[in-house]
């Protein structure tokens, strides 16, 4: 890419500064001009005008490329129903062009990808010319330029993406939402979060005082975050715990690991939906809210949206998919010869859900409603072991294995180069700015 851009680079060069210099003339000689009349006084007290340096006229703008102090570059964004031969012929440019344009692009980027929602700009020489390009950015890590000369032309762009790493720490005052969306954190940050810690901090009983640190990257364009990257290492420490994950990538070995090596994904999710809540825990003794006397609640309720998906905490296999009284609509799972889940009140079964079916962890196996006895739409999530129902939240699962013996040296020496990072997080800081001012811009070519 960086080959590409620097050739690019060397060809516009040329052109633009030849250009640049000829606009700077003009501009200056107009300022010179302009301002002996506008000002004739002052330089009569001056004894001669002082010099005036090429470089203090006019700083280049680039926009894709072009020096907006030389082109003139009007940009909009496609609508419903345009394309291109609708807006060039609204500027003026032949139909027999805009066809050869259409031709020579067909396999460098067809204008027949154009979208509606996607910036684009009309560049011309000359304020009131005719366009001599036609940009077009379908994503901001690339451009594409037409050239409507007389020789069609079409080039795509990369723009340089930047990778950075971050560091942020939060505090939980009310939700782990609210601690991170303070911060202005994406849903795709927060996801992640859940999927290196998820199996081993209840997400869904954060409480106050709790608190969290993430190295993560971003991608950024023209010094804007345009994509979160990979989240590199996480913290997560509650009132009596402490909880890492680091993310950890080879020929071998892919994923998050704890500080031993074991992946941090432990045999079972913790809760059965993605977003939710808990709306009512295991408790031996509950009085029931319809039927009005104690019974224990042998689940735990995750409230959640009508029609959510619901997911199966582990792989196993279907044994129970079916409505029955006050379950509703339900399933039931079989993992291993210890532990079976059960999933209860949903309105609809994930497509292909039936007893026999095996199905992988995170897989929907049906959705939130509120079928049987039941007040409002939730999961009542029941575990099993050894066919008695227990509380999952209390149970200690077994850990995942390791990584073998002999790959460990080379994970503990990159764990402890996340881990450092962790602790002194501010140090990163430093990164967080890259300067964008300075990167090889893309020039393209002018026409000749
Ligand atoms: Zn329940």
């Amino acid at each position: 890419m960086t080959v590409r851009i620097s050739h690019r680079q060397n060809q516009g060069d040329r052109f633009a500064s030849s250009h640049t210099r000829y606009g700077i003339f003009l501009f200056c000689s107009f300022l010179l001009f302009s301002s002996f009349f506008l000002f004739p006084a002052r330089f009569g007290k001056l004894s001669a005008p002082p010099a005036i340096q090429e470089e203090q006229c006019v700083e280049p703008v680039y926009l894709y490329g072009f020096d907006s102090n030389i082109f003139h570059i009007e940009e909009g964004k496609i609508l419903r129903n345009d394309y291109l031969g609708k807006i060039l012929s609204n500027c003026g440019i032949p139909g027999d062009l805009i066809h050869q344009i259409s031709e020579h692009a067909k396999d460098i980027f067809s204008v027949n990808k154009l979208q509606a929602g996607k910036k684009f700009a009309l560049v011309s020489g000359q304020p009131c010319g005719k366009p001599d390009y036609f940009v077009y950015e379908p994503n901001p890590w690339s451009f594409v330029i037409y050239g409507l000369g007389e020789k069609p032309e079409a080039k795509v762009v990369q723009r340089p993406i930047v990778t950075s790493t971050h560091f942020k720490e939060g505090h939980i005052e009310s939700s782990l939402w609210n601690a991170m969306a303070d911060q202005g954190s994406t849903l795709q940050l927060i996801s992640l979060m859940e999927e290196a810690l998820g199996s081993q901090v209840d997400f869904y009983h954060v409480q106050q005082g709790d608190s969290f640190r993430l190295i993560y990257e971003t991608r950024a364009v023209e010094g804007e975050i345009v994509d979160i990257g990979k989240l590199t290492g996480a913290y997560f420490k509650n009132e009596n715990k402490e909880y890492y994950a680091i993310y950890y990538e080879t020929s071998k070995h892919k994923g998050f690991f704890d500080l031993k090596g074991a992946p941090t994904k432990k045999s079972f999710l913790k809760s059965p939906v993605e977003i939710g809540y808990i709306s009512s825990r295991f408790n031996p003794s509950r009085l029931h809210p319809i039927l009005k006397y104690r019974r224990p609640h042998l689940g735990t309720d995750y409230a959640a949206r009508h029609g959510s998906p619901i997911r199966a905490v582990a792989n196993g296999t279907v044994t129970e998919a079916q409505r029955k009284g006050g379950n509703g609509l339900y399933v039931k799972i079989r993992h291993d010869k210890t532990y079976e889940t059960q999933y209860l009140h949903m309105s609809k079964l994930g497509s292909g859900i039936r007893p026999g079916t095996r199905v992988n962890q995170g897989q929907t196996i049906g959705y939130v409603g509120q079928s049987g006895l039941a007040t409002g739409p939730h999961v009542c999530f029941r575990f099993w072991k050894n066919g008695r129902q227990v509380n999952h939240l209390r149970e200690n699962f077994p850990d995942p294995d390791p990584m073998p013996k002999e790959d460990l040296p080379a994970f503990f020496q990159w764990r402890d180069k996340i881990m450092d990072q962790l602790r002194s997080g501010n140090s990163l800081d430093a990164q967080n700015h890259p300067d964008f001012t300075d990167y090889p811009r893309p020039i393209p070519l002018i026409k000749s």
